[in-house]
């Protein structure tokens, strides 16, 4: 049988040179992509996302940061870019996979060997599909004031309680939650970090319907719910720890100009649609965007660079967090803008597909809310790097 020239072997990408790196990923995507999957300002999720990602699993470009030793492509920082840079030229739809992203490098790091032995095959084959649990109605930003319980009772423990804005958990069959194990005099002690099914006796799940008109998160309820001990990632009472290992990556993902790029193709496309792409006021705010999305990249490298050698560049993080999605909602308000009476119904041309300008905008609003709001990002720049006064 014939070995297709495309497929990943198993080799270990990093000894490739960038530019054949490259050059395979693309001919993949060019020759293996569903044109569904080339809809770059609409969110693939459910069965399809998880149809797309079998597919990169088959073909050996799924979990592109994992480690080859956990099933990865064990990309280094400037490969990981090149396959982020790809999948944008291919016009790619932007896809969350918590387990990928979020649950699976933190069982890495911190699960106990039988966790990651039951967990990472299904994330990287999408048996699973997690959401997460950690907002609650009045822990949001003051996350740590979270209020739901875990209670132990012999080898299990007892959770009651209500997350909200849990994203995708509809459809997710498996949940990583932070909950309340004791109440100390540090509010960020006795916090623990737990794993749930979402078919277990006594979780419910209600969508919200955003303003958009999608049902991307919901509530969800927790009465009684029994989820064995051997479930806790880390020790009990260290999930607060456990959940801030990961918010560098978490706000790298946040942070890349991928969302900048897709809306400044669309502007660029209503540009042309409306014949105005000649006109100074069109150029001028044209250029001022391109200049900060320059910008913007440049923050991104230097930051996955700093990232990439074990380092914590949290200032970084938090100014890369609120440069790109407050770029991403200007880009997004200058096209709302110029479609004028159009724009809350107008269907732009790009490539192949269209963009939906209100649904671009609309995708832009919570940026600057969800992996810690814009005045958080601030506060902390204010204290860390200016030295100002908490509060
Ligand atoms: C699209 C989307 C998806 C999400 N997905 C998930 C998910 O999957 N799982 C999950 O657990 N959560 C999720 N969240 C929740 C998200 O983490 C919270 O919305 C966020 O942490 C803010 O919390 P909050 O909504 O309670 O707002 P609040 O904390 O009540 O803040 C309200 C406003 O006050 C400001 N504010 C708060 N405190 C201060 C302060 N000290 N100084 C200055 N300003 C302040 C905030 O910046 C914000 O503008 C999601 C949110 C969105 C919008």
């Amino acid at each position: 049988m014939s070995v297709d020239p495309c497929t990943n072997t198993g080799e270990d990408f990093d000894a490739l040179p960038d530019h054949e790196f490259r050059a395979r990923f693309r001919r993949w995507l060019e020759q293996h992509c569903p044109a569904d999957v080339r809809r770059p300002a609409h969110r693939l999720r459910g069965q399809r996302a998880r149809e797309w990602f079998r597919l990169l699993y088959r073909h050996g470009w799924r979990a592109p940061a994992w480690p080859r030793e956990h099933g990865g492509m064990g990309l280094s920082i400037p490969k990981l870019i090149i396959y982020d840079e790809e999948l944008d030229r291919a016009q790619i739809s932007r896809t969350v996979d918590m387990g990928e992203t979020h649950l699976g490098p933190t069982l890495m790091k911190l699960g106990t060997e039988e966790q990651r032995r039951l967990y990472l095959p299904s994330i990287l084959n999408c048996e699973h599909w997690w959401c997460q649990g950690y907002s609650e109605p009045n822990s949001g930003s003051d996350l740590a004031s979270l209020k739901t319980r875990a209670e132990k009772e012999g080898d299990d423990f007892i959770i009651n309680g209500q997350k909200i804005w849990s994203s995708f958990a509809a459809e997710a069959t498996h949940v990583f939650l932070l909950v309340r194990t004791s109440t100390e005099a540090v509010k960020q002690r006795g916090i623990t970090f737990i794993l749930a099914e979402m078919s277990t006796p006594g979780i419910t799940v209600k969508p919200i319907i955003n303003l958009a008109g999608d049902d991307d998160f919901c509530e969800v309820f927790y009465d009684n719910v029994r989820v064995p001990a051997r479930n806790v990632v880390g020790r009990v009472g260290e999930g607060w720890a456990v959940s801030r290992s990961l918010l560098g990556m978490e706000r790298l993902f946040i942070g890349s100009p991928r969302n900048s790029q897709i809306a400044m193709r669309a502007l660029h496309s209503l540009g042309e649609v409306l014949g105005i792409s000649g006109e100074r006021a069109f150029a001028t705010a044209w250029a001022e965007l391109s200049l900060e999305l320059h910008a913007v990249q440049c923050l991104y490298r230097e930051t996955a660079r700093v990232l990439g050698q074990g380092l914590n560049p949290e200032n970084e993080l938090s100014m890369l967090k609120i440069a790109a999605t407050e770029h991403f909602q200007r880009v997004t308000e200058a096209m709302m803008d110029l479609a004028g009476e159009y724009g809350p119904i107008g269907e732009v041309p790009v490539g192949s597909d269209s963009v939906d300008i209100r649904q671009l905008y609309m995708l832009a609003r919570p940026a600057t809310i969800y992996g810690g709001s814009s005045e958080i990002q601030r506060n902390i720049l204010s204290r860390r790097m200016l030295k100002l006064p908490n509060d």
